[in-house]
Order: structure tokens, then C-alpha cells, then sequence
């Protein structure tokens, strides 16, 4: 389009020469979106390319109406144009003024161009006006590789202290018969005749110019004449491939790392993928996690509860004691400080561990321990109970 756009800046006509865009457009300053829109359907219609291959001034005329469009179909533009005229728009577009980058509104009329895509084996619209340059090229140069997944389960302690680890993932290396490049060994690949090495053919329809892929070497601007009789020229193999890993302290269930730079190899020297890597933690028997924090839950005897005690707890490091003091109630959540697992993500706090004591209630008692109690309980002022023996054999009866 580079072409078309000097072209233009040599014809063009002074800004205080430019027709009214209203008049471009054949409409008035009160008329609405929809009309509008449909103007410059009518006129772009009109000036249809395919109906005109060649003809600069149609061309000119279709890029005028599209400008014009451009301009009274953009709220701000619009306001701007009709309170200062072509003077306000004065560096809207770049120094070059309008230029078909500056479009925005091409799925308006995109329908009206469905002919030429087709025929030109189904490109876009984008395309046709050149603004699909930065978003295409898939198939030129060097590629990077393919991302790769991998799922693994670890151990809560390794989860939440950190570990290295070793993975065993199948991916795509470069052929060890060929080094990657696909011609086998001794010959090397030659730039496609096709395209001359560039990857892409031009393709003309009226004033339109397009480049598209190279159907001979796929957009690469090689081709090999000899494949290597390994990976048929495809330059790649699957291998096994055993990767460590470093699980940093803190990884949760659920978490994925990224392994740069481990995925599948890329194709003509391009970049490898990346290597991701999706953690599942195990349960642990005695701790539940919840962010940062750890929590399980211990036993305590009714005399432990009353008299107070040093007990041995579980933390992520090993056992610790810990005190309970005396008269503590069941159900009692203790703090251990600093004991849960670091922060992994930025700016988070390293967790603590939480233990709820829970008093445990003897259910067989000794004839000693009973009488003790007894006197205990006298002591209270309560009244013993005696055991309802006969109650329960009732009880049991009607569950049988
Ligand atoms: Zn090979
Ligand atoms: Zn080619």
C-alpha cells in the first residue's frame, strides 16, 4: 500500500480545497447514524473495486467516500469537523493525512467484498486493504514451539516447603538425524523457486495487491529436495524427555508452574514452547490448608484441659510442643506463629498454623478413677447419676 499512499500525497489538494465530507457522502449535517452508514454503503457499493479494476479515480473516489465515512461515523471526529471544519482534523490521520490504516469501520462494508475474497481464496477484508500485516504471517521464518502440559501430584510437605523434582514429558525435539532441518544428512534445503525465497506470492485483483502464503515451501522460502528419511522432513522427533523441576515452598493444589523454554521444539530455529505444569497436592493426614494457613486438630484428656500441659503437636518442619494452659476449654484454637507455609505469590504472608484442642472424654473409667470422680462431683454439689442400665438395653432393643 506504500505505493498507493504516495501517489495520493502528491495529488492531493490543499485542506481548505477538500470537499465538505457531508457532501462527499451526498447528505446533510442533521441526518443520523443509520443514514450515515447507509449513504456510504450506497457509495462504496458504487465504487465497488471489482467494478472498477484499475481506475485510479475510482479508487480515489472510494477512498474519499471511506474517509468521509470515517470522519462523520466517529462521535469525536464528527463534533471536532463540524465546529472547525477540515482545518480541526489537522493531524487526526498523521502527517499523510487519511490512509486506508486510519479505516475502522471495514466490517460496514465487508459483506460488499465477499466476491473478491472468495476468489482470491478466502482471504479476509483486513487483508484486502493491507491491515492484516501485523496480525497474519503464520506460516514465514522460524516458529516457536508448542506449549506442552503436564500434570503431577505431590506430597502436602513437598507442596508447601518446596522441593526438586524430576518430570518424565514426551515433546517435540529437533531430528538427531538431521539437526532440525529436515534434508537429510549431507544435503541442505533451497530457496522455493516459487517465491524467490520470500515466502509469499503477490496476488493482483484491480487495484488491490496482495500478498499471501507461498503454497510451495508453506511461507518458509525453503524447500528440501531430499527429506531426511527419519522425521520425513518434518525436522522434528518425539522424545522422552526427564526435566526437573523446582516446586517452590508454598505451591497449592491447583497451581500450574511454567517451565520456560521446556515445550516442544520450534520449527526452523524457532524459539522452544514453554513446559507447564499443573500441581495436585495430596491430602495429608493430619493438616488442611487453606491459603497460606495450615490447620488440624488434637486431643486433649479432661485433666490436660483442667491442669494445664506441655502437648507435642505436628508442624510442616516436625513435632513441637506446645502449652495449653490451664482450664482450657474444648474447642480452644491455638496459634503457632510463622508455622504455615510462605507466601508464593508477591506480597503475600507467610502462614500460621492453627490447632483446636478438642477435650477428650474418657468412656471406660476404672473403679478407682470412678470414685474419684464421684467425690468430685460431690464436691460440685451434683447429684451422681446412676447408670440407667435397663434405659439403654430398652434403647438397644428398639434399634435392633
Ligand atoms: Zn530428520
Ligand atoms: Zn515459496
Amino acid at each position: 500500500m506504500g505505493g498507493l499512499g504516495s501517489i495520493l500525497a502528491a495529488e492531493k489538494q490543499p485542506n481548505d480545497m477538500k470537499r465538505d465530507y457531508y457532501e462527499t457522502l451526498g447528505i446533510s449535517k442533521t441526518v443520523g447514524d443509520e443514514e450515515i452508514r447507509s449513504a456510504y454503503r450506497k457509495l462504496a457499493m458504487k465504487y465497488h473495486p471489482d467494478k472498477h479494476q484499475g481506475e485510479k479515480q475510482a479508487e480515489e473516489k472510494f477512498k474519499e467516500i471511506s474517509e468521509a465515512y470515517e470522519v462523520l461515523s466517529d462521535e469525536n471526529k464528527k463534533a471536532t469537523y463540524d465546529r472547525f471544519g477540515h482545518e480541526g482534523l489537522k493531524g487526526a490521520f498523521g502527517a499523510g493525512g487519511f490512509q486506508w490504516q486510519n479505516f475502522t469501520h471495514a466490517e460496514d462494508i465487508s459483506d460488499l467484498f465477499g466476491g473478491i475474497a472468495d476468489a482470491l481464496g478466502g482471504f479476509g477484508f483486513d487483508e484486502l486493504f493491507g491491515f492484516g500485516n501485523t496480525r497474519r504471517r503464520q506460516g514465514r521464518g522460524p516458529r516457536r514451539g508448542q506449549d506442552i502440559e503436564h500434570e503431577i501430584t505431590v506430597k502436602f510437605e513437598e507442596a508447601a516447603l518446596g522441593m526438586d523434582k524430576t518430570v518424565e514429558i514426551k515433546r517435540y525435539d529437533n531430528c538427531s538425524s538431521c539437526k532440525g532441518t529436515g534434508a537429510s544428512l549431507g544435503t541442505k534445503d533451497t530457496v522455493c523457486q516459487h517465491c524467490h525465497g520470500r515466502g509469499q506470492v503477490s496476488v493482483t485483483s484491480g487495484f488491490f495487491s496482495i500478498a499471501r502464503t507461498c503454497p510451495s515451501c508453506g511461507g518458509s522460502g525453503r524447500v528440501i529436495k531430499d527429506p531426511c528419511k527419519d522425521c520425513q522432513g518434518t525436522g522434528r522427533e518425539r522424545v522422552k524427555k526427564k526435566i526437573k523441576i523446582k516446586i517452590p515452598a508454598g505451591m497449592d493444589n491447583g497451581m500450574r508452574l511454567r517451565v520456560t523454554q521446556e515445550g516442544d521444539a520450534g520449527d526452523k530455529g524457532g524459539p522452544r514452547g514453554d513446559l507447564y505444569v499443573a500441581v495436585h497436592v495430596e491430602k495429608h493426614p493430619f493438616f488442611k490448608r487453606h491459603d497460606n494457613d495450615i490447620y488440624g486438630e488434637i486431643k486433649i484428656s479432661f485433666t490436660q484441659a483442667i491442669f494445664g500441659s506441655s502437648i507435642q503437636v505436628p508442624t510442616l518442619e516436625g513435632k513441637t510442643y506446645m502449652k495449653i494452659p490451664a482450664g482450657t476449654p474444648s474447642g480452644k484454637v491455638f496459634k503457632l506463629d510463622g508455622k504455615g507455609t510462605p507466601a508464593i505469590m508477591s506480597g503475600g504472608a507467610h502462614g500460621d498454623e492453627y490447632i483446636k484442642v478438642t477435650v477428650d472424654v474418657p468412656k471406660r473409667l476404672s473403679a478407682e478413677q470412678e470414685r474419684i470422680l464421684k467425690e468430685f462431683a460431690n464436691t460440685l454439689d451434683e447429684k451422681p447419676v446412676k447408670k440407667p442400665k435397663g434405659i439403654m438395653d430398652k434403647v438397644k432393643k428398639a434399634f435392633r
